[in-house]
């Protein structure tokens, strides 16, 4: 089906906005269970703190391999033992009413196991980014999900964060006229050798999976186009210890039907995060553009250049709006804006990205990519 997403994205901005529209309707009832599994840096401290801010999400078990740090969590949230899972008891999860969704926070190449073993147990799925490792793993998720008839969803916060959604917003308006380019650059300093993230069995790639699919989902929502061809070069210094597996950094140029181009960077190397959107009356940058918090904007236009402070959203914080969407989704039926397709898509991106670097050619992607 042809859409434009960024329309999508507004208008469940829109719905959630509007307090009395059918999502506020469908908002009744108890607080859905989500069961975190992976205690890690992302599930453990930022993703569970932040059902304090849900309206419609709450804690409801933990799944880890580690059972003193499942049982010190569990008690600090006043959870029963019943709600403490090891991977090896995680399938007894489906006899556990209290738990509606299964959030997988795990190193990427476990995603496509523990999503598909959720739904098999009856729960819908919320899944990290990168969704997978490959796009035979996301449709393998995919089906899963759709045979248990289960809902699934990626991790995409951006697309609940106020900054974000305005600059959707401007870029999609004519605010900065036609669409020309589009330039973002993701990137930290990796210090620790020893990180699954470097560990190409684990993490499937490197910073290009990690961070560079921010660029990537970036250039792909503010356009609200699919790209039609990528070509990218890698830099990456093999006899650095921590790059012996993964690459550190990757160039990649994606080609927009409407003639728009898109030049990222992702990097294991160096500090970075930055959205540049430019029209041909003016432009929109966002830096940082998809932190946790204090993301900040500007418009530039006839040589003025101003901040801009976003609308706020109806949601606390882009977490709680990531957590309840979903919430919502189950209640009313509706597709998440950030489907397994979604996440799908991003992956036959990514490989195509990978081959192109590898072969040193410009890779056109299917109608369907
Ligand atoms: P982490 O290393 O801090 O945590 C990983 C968890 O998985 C740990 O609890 C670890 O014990 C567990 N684990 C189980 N088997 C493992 C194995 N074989 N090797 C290593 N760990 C294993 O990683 P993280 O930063 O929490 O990342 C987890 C996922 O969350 C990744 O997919 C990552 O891309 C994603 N993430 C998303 C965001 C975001 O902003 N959306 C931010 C950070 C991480």
């Amino acid at each position: 089906m042809d859409f434009d997403r960024r329309d999508i994205l507004l208008s469940a901005a829109a719905a959630l906005v509007a307090g009395s529209s059918g999502a506020a309707r469908a908002a009744t009832g108890r607080p859905f269970g989500y069961a975190i599994v992976g205690l890690g840096q992302y599930g453990l401290k930022t993703i569970i703190p932040q059902f304090a801010n849900c309206a419609h999400s709450r804690l409801a078990a933990v799944v880890s391999g580690d059972p003193a740090k499942a049982a010190r969590v569990a008690a600090e949230h006043g959870l029963p033992a019943s709600a403490i899972y090891s991977y090896e008891t995680f399938d007894t999860i489906r006899n556990n009413p209290d738990v509606d969704i299964v959030y997988v926070c795990l190193p990427n190449s476990m995603h496509a196991e523990y999503t598909i073993r959720a739904a098999r147990a009856g729960k819908h799925v919320m899944c990290e980014k990168p969704m997978a490792i490959s796009v035979a793993e996301c449709e393998a998720m995919i089906a899963a999900c759709k045979t248990a008839k289960r809902k699934l969803m990626i991790g995409y916060r951006c697309h609940f964060e106020a900054t974000n959604l305005e600059a959707i917003r401007l870029a999609s308006s004519g605010a900065i006229g036609k669409l020309r380019y589009v330039r973002s650059e993701h990137g930290f300093v990796m210090r620790d050798p020893s990180l699954w993230r470097l560990k190409r069995a684990l993490s499937g790639g490197g910073s290009l999976m990690d961070i560079g699919i921010y660029a990537l989902q970036a250039s792909r929502y503010l356009t609200g186009e699919e790209p039609v061809a990528v070509y990218a070069r890698e830099s990456t210094d093999r006899s650095d210890p921590r790059f012996t597996e993964v690459e550190d950094m990757i160039d990649f140029t994606l080609e927009f039907p409407s003639g728009v181009m898109a030049g990222c960077y992702s990097m294991y190397s160096a500090n970075q995060n930055r959205v540049l959107v430019m029209g041909d009356k003016g432009r929109v940058e966002l830096e940082p553009a998809t932190r946790y918090a204090g993301n900040r904007m500007w418009t530039g236009r006839d040589g003025r250049e101003q901040e801009v402070t976003p609308p706020a959203t109806p949601h606390k914080t882009q977490f709680a709006g990531q957590l309840d969407h979903l919430v919502q989704c189950v209640r009313t039926g509706n597709e998440p804006i950030v489907s397994g397709e979604e996440g799908l898509r991003d992956m036959r991106i990514i490989e195509a990205i990978y081959r192109s670097a590898r072969e040193g050619r410009r890779i056109q992607l299917g109608a369907k990519a």
